[in-house]
Parts: C-alpha cells; structure tokens; sequence
C-alpha cells in the first residue's frame, strides 16, 4: 500500500508541481492550501506524512508544525518541512517545531523521493507497532509519542567512518559539542563496533579510498544487532548512481558535500530521535507481549500461550519423526495451605515451586501456569523414559526442601504429584496427550501423592 501524502501549500503552483512528481511515484496525494485546512485533514487520518510549506498567510508552517506535533491525534505523522528561504538556520527551526525532516525550494527530485519514501516506511513501522501496542491494551502509546516529540535527538553515540582526516576533523567539530562522535576508518573495524557497541547512529562516507563503503551498508541492514541502526550517508554532488544503491541498500539519509554544518547537525538529530522512539515502541510492544502470554504470578508462559503453542510442537515433533513428552504437574493438598496459612503463603509457594521447576528443565522446554496450582511442561525431542527421570528430579526437588513463607519466618513441607504422557501414533493430538498426562496424574493423585505416574500408551 503506497503512502497518503498531504501537502500544503498557499500557492497552487507549487502544489501542482509535487503532485505531479509524488504521483509519478506512485503516491497518493492530497493537498491543502492552509495550515488550518491541513491540521483538519490530518485529524481525520488522512494522510501518513505532510510536506508543509514555511512561508504561508496566517499560520506559517512552524506554527502548522507545533501544533500537529503537540496533539495526541496527529503527532505521530511524520512533517517534512519545504521552505524556499535558503536559510540553514531555518531547517534547524523546522526541526525544533518538531518536524522530521526539510527541503529546500526548488525541490531537487531525489531529495523529495527519498525522504517521503524514507518516512512513509517509518511511518508504517509506527502504525504497525501503535496497532500491536494497542490491541494489547498494556501500554500508553500516548506516552511512547508524546515522548518522541519532546526527545531532543542530542547526547547521541555516532560512529563517523571516513578515511580523510581533514573531513572527519570537521564533522567531528561540528558535531561534538551535542554528541559522542567515535573516528573509524576501515569499514570491517567499523561492523564490530557497530555490533558491540550501543550506537545511535553510522554516519558513513560512500566514497572511502580503499574499501567499498556500499558493502558496509548492507552487512549493516543484514545483521540482526545492527539491522534498526539509522545509517546517513556522505556523498560528493554527481554521484547520485552510488547514493541510490545506498539508499536501496538500507541507508536512511544523506548529505551532499560540501557539508552545510547546519543541515548535518539538524539531520543527525532528526536520526537520532527517530531510532529512540521506534526503538521504545518496538521494546513497549515486546514488553506487552511479554505481559500477554505470561503468568503474573509466577512468571511462566499462561495457558493461552501454551495452547496456541502445543499443537505446533506436537505437528513439529510428528512431522519429524521425533519424541515428545509432557508432564502434567499438581501441588498436593494445595487447598490445606491456603487454609492453614493464609493465601499469601500460598502465593509464595506457587512463586517457589516455579522458580524450582524452572532450574529443573531446559531452555527449549515449554513451561507453562496451567492453572491454580496446575502446571505443564512440554518437552520436544524427549521420550517417556526421560521425562520420568526428569519429574522425578522435579519432584525431589519440591519434596526435599521445605518451602520458606511468612517471609521466610516459617517453612513449610509441600510436595507435588506427576502425570507424564508421550506422543505415541501418528494422529495423537495435544489434546489427547494432554487427556492420559491427566489420567496419570489421577492415578498418582489415587496412590497416594508426592509421586511420578507415567501413561503406560
Ligand atoms: P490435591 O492434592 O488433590 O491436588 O488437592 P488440592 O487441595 O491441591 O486441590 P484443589 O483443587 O482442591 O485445591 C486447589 C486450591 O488452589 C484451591 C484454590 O483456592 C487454590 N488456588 C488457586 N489459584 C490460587 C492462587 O493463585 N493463589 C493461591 N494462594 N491459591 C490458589
Ligand atoms: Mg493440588
Ligand atoms: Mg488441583
């Protein structure tokens, strides 16, 4: 789906002309004549990125721009501000008001495609992770962009990789006063660091003497502790063939030599703090995954997440010819502990008993709160003879040590019954599964507790 671009301009002219070139591009184009008209468009959801003009009657541009940027329902919709005064201190005032990026009047073609092109792709990224965040209903995605508006881009950690001394020697004066700048002049040196270290953002040469800096590029998009790290490129006027191979590459932004102080300042910021707000949605999205598939109490997976789950590793486990067991674990007279000791110590008892379980199993076993004090543990590639020695490791465990509560003023002796059942034929299902795991636990329940019962299928 191709972005929605509003762009506003007083003078229709203008506007017919980035029309004419967004739509060659195959963008949809709405336009506005007013910086009113444009805050309307934009709070019905219309459009997904704005191109605003500076220079208007009544509300200029900078006004336009704080005030979308300051209401809930518009400021996450990326502004690029055009302004015709070649004014550099202008695209720093721009950004200030909160805008993503600028152009200069009169707008050279690559500039206007890449930046719309680089911002509606941002622009997707923020409406995915906003409609994750908010079907999950945990976190203030408000928050996330409101935070994002007021984030300064500053106090960022940049790797400048460039070969020329007297070149790095300016950049890094221009910029050292608002960040952390690190020299790097070989690119295979500049990948470790990037993958070590936290950096914000790569500011990279395209036309390194002895390395081609096009292959830094892409192993950059292509490593995973790398892959979201903004990339700006420096390039010389002319050399648009490589610039556009860099841009396809993955790079997010450039500069053209020789460098306006002022623009890289402003287009390092506007890097910087777009990394720190994406960087926050996606971790506010893991963080309410996270809150989604697991258990308050006792911090393993939930029963909802199991049983979406379960199904796959049993088709997975057929499908290849492999065991897989599961055990099917209930705390004994659980009822009588919470009578005779209240239902905080039964709560510190299920906390114990999970921490316990999980130093019991491995990484790739699926344990899971199945209930009060019902739990399951999936455990692929395992046959019934394994999972047996496995329970009774857990259960030695649970039996042999008592269980502190009342914070630690007391200890108490639990114990805990097992039921194990394995995929037998080709048609079992987790359910069924799951049904003789039940039927074992029974006959444990039945003879007695504090014992292992494995399915005898
Ligand atoms: P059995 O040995 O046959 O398993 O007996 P039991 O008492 O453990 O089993 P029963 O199913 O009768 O009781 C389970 C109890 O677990 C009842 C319920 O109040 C309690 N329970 C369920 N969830 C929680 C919880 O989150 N915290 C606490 N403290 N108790 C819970
Ligand atoms: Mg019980
Ligand atoms: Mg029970």
């Amino acid at each position: 789906m191709s972005a929605r671009v509003l762009i506003v301009d007083d003078v229709p002219a203008n506007l017919k002309l980035l029309e004419v070139r967004l739509s060659a591009e195959y963008f949809e184009v709405v336009t506005a004549t007013s910086g009113a008209e444009a805050i309307d468009i934009a709070e019905r959801g219309l459009c997904d990125i704005i191109l605003l003009d500076v220079m208007m009657p009544g509300m200029d541009g900078f006004e336009a721009a704080r005030r979308l940027k300051s209401s809930p329902a518009t400021m996450h919709i990326p502004i690029v501000m055009v302004t015709a005064l070649d004014q550099p201190s202008d695209r720093v005032r721009g950004l200030e008001a909160g805008a993503d990026d600028f152009l200069t009047k009169p707008v050279n073609d690559l500039a206007l495609i890449t930046r719309v092109r680089s911002l509606s792709r941002l622009k997707m990224v923020i409406d995915e992770l906003r409609m994750r965040a908010v079907t999950s209903h945990e976190i203030g995605v408000t928050t996330a962009v409101a935070d994002m508006v007021s984030e300064s881009g500053e106090g960022g950690k940049i790797l400048l990789v460039e070969d020329r001394a007297s070149s790095a020697e300016r950049i890094h004066d221009a910029l050292a006063g608002k960040h952390m700048v690190d020299l790097e002049s070989n690119p295979q040196e500049a990948l470790f660091r990037l993958a070590e270290g936290k950096y914000d953002l790569l500011l990279l040469n395209l036309d390194l003497q002895e390395f081609d800096a096009l292959r830094l590029c892409g192993q950059v998009r292509s490593l995973e502790r790398t892959r979201h790290l903004p990339v700006l490129l420096m390039t010389e006027p002319g050399d648009q063939a490589r610039l556009l191979r860099g841009l396809d590459l993955g790079a997010n932004d450039y500069i053209v030599r020789p460098i306006d102080k002022n623009e890289l300042v402003a287009r390092v910021r506007s890097q910087i703090k777009r990394k720190r707000y994406t960087g926050q949605l996606r971790e506010s999205v893991q963080t309410s995954m996270e809150l989604a598939v697991t258990d308050a109490l006792t911090g393993l997976y939930n029963r909802r997440y199991m049983e979406s789950h379960v199904g796959t590793l049993v088709d997975r486990s057929a499908a290849r010819g492999k065991s897989l067991s599961v055990l099917l674990l209930d705390i004994d007279y659980f009822k009588a502990i919470n009578d005779t000791w209240g239902h905080d110590a039964g709560d510190d008892v299920l906390r114990d008993f999970s921490d316990r379980l999980r130093t019991c199993i491995r990484g790739i076993d699926l344990a899971c709160r199945y209930g009060g004090e019902e739990f399951v543990v999936v455990m692929p590639d395992t046959d019934i003879g394994v999972a047996t020695m496995v329970a009774e490791r857990i259960r030695r465990r649970v039996a042999g040590d008592l269980f502190p509560i009342q914070n630690g003023q007391r200890q108490i002796e639990v114990t805990i019954s097992i039921g194990i059942a394995a995929r037998s034929v080709p048609e079992d299902t987790a359910a069924m599964i799951l049904k003789r795991a039940d039927d074992a636990l029974y006959r444990a329940k039945r003879d007695g507790r504090n014992r292992v019962v494995a399915d005898a299928a």
